[in-house]
């Protein structure tokens, strides 16, 4: 079993042109979910890790996973509106129009550190907004992981032009 084979491609989803990578699959086979998450936390078995941070909604799943490997906090990065408590929020451009997203203000400790975990990384916008967001708060933001990289589209690069590593698991080109 390899990672690559659990997750789906849907062509024409959400739109015609686009391939969807869809880690439903990956989720639902225990094989392949328990060893996307060992992967994914590998460089920092043993390393204290004070909070994960999941971006809505697929980076959630993993991210709740992820903590628990690391015996570190989970935060949740919603959509606007979602978060109950006071929040910080920043807006980030998708490729139709803006977007933003939010976390609670008391989150993240200042200094604390934290891993950022989605299931995808494209443009990286997304990333990028969700680890402005970290740092407006405070966090020291460790790394970035995705199971999926899309490297044509620059993600990555445009992350760890922050200054923050990315690590993926799987890339299609
Ligand atoms: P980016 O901001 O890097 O361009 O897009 C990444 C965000 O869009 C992530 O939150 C990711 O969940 C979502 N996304 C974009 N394309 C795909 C895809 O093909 N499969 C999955 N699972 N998520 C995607």
């Amino acid at each position: 079993m390899t990672l690559k084979n659990a997750i789906r491609s849907i062509p024409d989803y959400p739109k015609p042109g686009i391939i969807f990578r869809d880690i439903t699959t990956l989720l639902a086979d225990a094989k392949a979910f328990r060893k996307a998450i060992d992967e994914l936390v590998q460089p920092w078995s043993g390393d204290k890790i004070d909070k994960i941070a999941g971006i809505e909604a697929r980076g959630f799943i993993l991210g709740g996973a992820v903590a628990h490997q690391l015996s570190a906090g989970f935060v949740p990065i919603r959509k606007k509106g979602k978060l109950p408590h006071k929040t910080v929020s920043i807006s980030y451009s998708l490729e139709y129009g803006d977007d933003e997203m939010e976390i609670h203000v008391d989150a993240v400790q200042p200094g604390e550190k934290v891993i950022l975990v989605d299931d995808l990384i494209a443009t990286g916008g997304t990333a990028e907004a969700a680890v402005k967001l970290l740092k407006k708060i405070g966090a020291d933001v460790v790394a970035t992981v995705f199971v999926i990289d899309l490297p044509e589209l620059g993600g990555a690069k445009k992350i760890e032009a922050l200054g923050v590593p990315v690590r993926s698991l799987i890339a299609f080109e």
